[in-house]
């Protein structure tokens, strides 16, 4: 595996990849990798033949008081997880690298989708994911991007963004990886200690009895709405959101059907943490 910090370094090798005919997948992440990341990994190798990964703590997207500066970084540890798992090419610039002139002057602002679920509390967060998004792919021009279900609401908007601006680009989502006791795998997960870990599973617990009610027939999204915070309600949990909603509009559903996504975050001693499901049993609803 090659590992470069500078754009240069990343054309001239995508150039490479070109010129041998490959078909290129790009996985950007922020690193301190786990098998969520690395699932993403193994989908670009069935979608491409060479693949790449980017590891970037991209600065724009945190908000002022968020954990920008403690984000868990281990470069060494990423790479040797990356290598094993078949990355051609891992992309870890500097800041400085990334944003040469500082602040850019021209970013990718959604104009819709993005102010409420995550964006409600963390407003200037989807320009950011979007404007660094747009530049990793105009660095790879990658024929594929994978990312995950994990974060639907950017999934959504990063499919958005590449419809809307043609940037020729394929983007693929790949189902959220958990432990075995169904909390969903992330790197703010080394956060938790053992109290917050086990009361963060309430959120995968409360998804779970939303797509049971929905298997058993429930198609009222108030329903659901009213499980996911009762659920949540619980001491050391401090809910942010809870909702029922349309994967490809945002918007709150009144009735559900297969393809609604259930979404939460909350707040588990200190951690902002996020988890959603999408429904995909059988329904009673005759529609
Ligand atoms: P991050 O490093 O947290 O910015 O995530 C990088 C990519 O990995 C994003 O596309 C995430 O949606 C995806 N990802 C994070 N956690 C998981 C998970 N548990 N399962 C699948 N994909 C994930």
């Amino acid at each position: 595996m090659q590992v470069v910090s500078s754009r240069s370094d990343v054309r001239a090798a995508v150039a490479a990849a070109r010129r041998d005919g490959l078909r290129v997948a790009l996985v950007p992440t922020m690193g301190y990798l786990h098998d969520g990341h690395l699932a993403l990994v193994d989908r670009a190798r069935e979608l491409a033949d060479w693949v790449a990964m980017s590891i970037f703590v991209n600065p724009l997207q945190f908000g002022p008081s968020e954990d920008l500066d403690r984000y868990p970084r281990d470069l060494e540890r990423d790479a040797a997880l990356a290598s094993a798992r078949g990355v051609d090419l891992l992309f870890a610039p500097t800041r400085a690298e990334m944003y040469p002139g500082g602040e850019p002057w021209v970013a990718v602002i959604p104009e819709h989708g993005a102010d409420r679920l995550c964006g409600a509390s963390r407003p200037r967060h989807f320009r950011g994911v979007l404007t660094v998004v747009a530049k990793l792919l105009g660095i790879f021009a990658p024929d594929v991007a994978v990312f995950g279900q994990k974060d639907f609401q950017q999934a959504t908007l990063i499919r958005r963004m590449a419809a809307d601006l043609d940037l020729g680009v394929d983007i693929e989502v790949v189902p959220t990886v958990r432990e075995p006791d169904g909390l969903a795998l992330s790197s703010r997960n080394v956060y938790l200690t053992n109290g917050d870990r086990e009361r963060a599973l309430a959120l995968s617990r409360a998804l779970e009895g939303c797509r049971s009610l929905f298997a058993a027939g429930e198609v009222d999204a108030e329903v659901l709405r009213a499980l996911l915070r009762r659920s949540l309600s619980t001491e050391g949990i401090e809910l942010e959101y809870a909702d029922v909603v349309d994967p490809e509009t945002l918007q709150p559903q009144i009735r559900v059907g297969r393809g609604t996504v259930c979404a939460v975050a909350a707040r588990v001693g200190g951690t902002r943490l996020i988890d959603n499901v999408v429904l995909a049993g059988i329904s009673a609803d005759p529609a």
